[in-house]
């Protein structure tokens, strides 16, 4: 089972921000911005390249509005970054589909994550 999965059945403890039947999303163990949030469905996908299909492309919309409503309730009036890196060579460590929500000064920024 990947890492992202253990958090979501609960073997890995995590800090949650948000979660509903389809998404999960918790703070960044290693944050890169004041706010550092990850979203993920629950179902197992790989990345945007190998895994996202008409199927279950829908999850990516649900996504984006639990991101919404997270940036929301936290006040995030000044704008925010959302990042997916697809693929280890773009950055990504966990391969299970995510997109990272980075707000604050930091967040801001030029560098990538
Ligand atoms: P990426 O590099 O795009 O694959 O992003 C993976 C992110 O997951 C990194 O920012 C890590 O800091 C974060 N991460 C890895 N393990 C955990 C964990 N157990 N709890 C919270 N965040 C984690
Ligand atoms: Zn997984």
């Amino acid at each position: 089972m990947c890492v992202f999965c253990k958090i979501i059945s609960g073997e890995i403890p995590s800090k949650k921000a948000y979660e509903d039947d389809s998404v999960l999303a918790i703070y960044d163990i290693n944050p890169q911005a004041p706010v550092h949030i990850v979203f993920m469905p629950k179902q197992h996908i790989l990345t945007s390249a190998d895994g996202i299909n008409e199927e279950n492309c829908e999850i990516i919309g649900k996504i984006f509005v639990a991101i919404a409503k997270v940036a929301k309730e936290l006040g995030l009036k000044d704008g925010y970054r959302i990042i997916n890196n697809c693929g280890a060579a773009a950055g990504q460590t966990v391969a299970h589909i995510h997109f990272h929500l980075l707000a604050g000064k930091d967040g801001m920024s030029e560098h990538m994550i």
